[in-house]
């Protein structure tokens, strides 16, 4: 298998130009260091129809191109099972009977970071779990043996670019039986050979949970480039209630997908102002040391 960098995107919606910058950037990331570029649709739940197909022929239009087939999350799902079973027998796992408001009122353990899983489930008595079940279906969360990990992420670089973050029993599967985010990506990422994840700074927290989880699956951990976001002119970072953000909308004021390319190269400091260019051009010019370190300020046309 081939090392690969990917881009994967929750098909909830159109992606806007926030989202399209962040793959570009995972594209360029990819291909210039010689990998192969694959896109994940993480699709176990909230799924928009006819989202999915829109935004991988957005990807197509400014002029991305990928490994075929396309990775779909939903036919995955007994693989994030076996995964997790893996991890049960060997005594990894606990159910938690929790609600998210037990969460929130039970009293955190000495020298947790605040919101980390205070515990209330971890060392129920089989018999005290036997009683629970009857209340609700179990979440299974991971026996995390840390309370922090330290990934390396080359875009956040002050401290020779490692980032520690918290982790803590976070879960795996959802009492409803869906696979967890962080449960999903970390056992899919080691499937397809991805061994580069760049995505949006709003991830980088996960980070840590996630390369934590692949060293207990005896994964390899990926390298990681967690890119600024795009923030509209209130530096908040940019959603539907923006107007006119994805492709569709740009076209309607005059902006095609080629234009909507030169914008993102302009941010990325990849082309001078109205330029035209394509990918290929871009590839030749990219250089990961120069990516700006502040987010994108955007002021939507309309
Ligand atoms: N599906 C996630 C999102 O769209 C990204 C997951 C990832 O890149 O790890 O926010």
């Amino acid at each position: 298998m081939s090392a690969a960098g990917r881009f994967a995107p929750s098909p909830s919606g159109d992606l806007h130009l926030g989202n399209l910058r962040t793959a570009l950037l995972a594209w360029l990331f990819a291909r210039s260091t010689g990998r192969d570029f694959v896109i994940r649709m993480e699709d176990l739940d909230r799924v928009r129809p006819g989202a999915a197909q829109r935004q991988l022929s957005d990807l197509a239009a400014i002029g991305l191109d990928w490994s075929e087939p396309v990775i779909w999350q939903s036919a995955r799902r007994e693989v994030y099972r076996a995964a997790v079973a893996e991890l049960t027998s060997a005594g990894e796992t606990f159910e938690c009977f929790c609600t998210r408001r037990e969460i929130q009122e039970a009293p955190s353990a000495p020298h947790a970071p605040p919101g980390a899983y205070p515990g209330t489930c971890r060392d129920l008595t089989e018999p005290q779990r036997a009683q629970r079940r009857g209340d609700r279906p179990a979440a299974i969360r991971l026996r995390a043996d840390t309370a922090s990990f330290t990934v390396h992420d080359q875009l956040h670089d002050q401290l020779h670019g490692d980032y520690t973050g918290e982790v803590d029993d976070f879960v795996l599967l959802r009492g409803d039986g869906t696979p967890a985010y962080n449960l999903a990506v970390v056992v899919d990422d080691a499937a397809a050979g991805i061994d580069q994840v760049v995505r949006g700074e709003d991830l980088l927290s996960s980070a840590p949970r996630q390369a934590y989880l692949a060293v207990r699956l005896g994964y390899p951990v990926p390298e990681y480039a967690h890119v600024p976001m795009v923030l509209n002119t209130d530096r908040i970072r940019l959603s539907k209630r923006d107007g006119a953000i994805t492709l569709a909308q740009l076209a309607d004021h005059g902006i095609d997908s080629a234009r909507a390319l030169t914008l993102m190269a302009e941010s990325l400091g990849l082309a001078a102002p109205g330029e035209s260019v394509d990918v290929e051009t871009l590839l030749r010019r990219f250089d990961p040391a120069r990516i700006p370190r502040e987010p994108w300020l955007f002021t939507p046309p309309g």
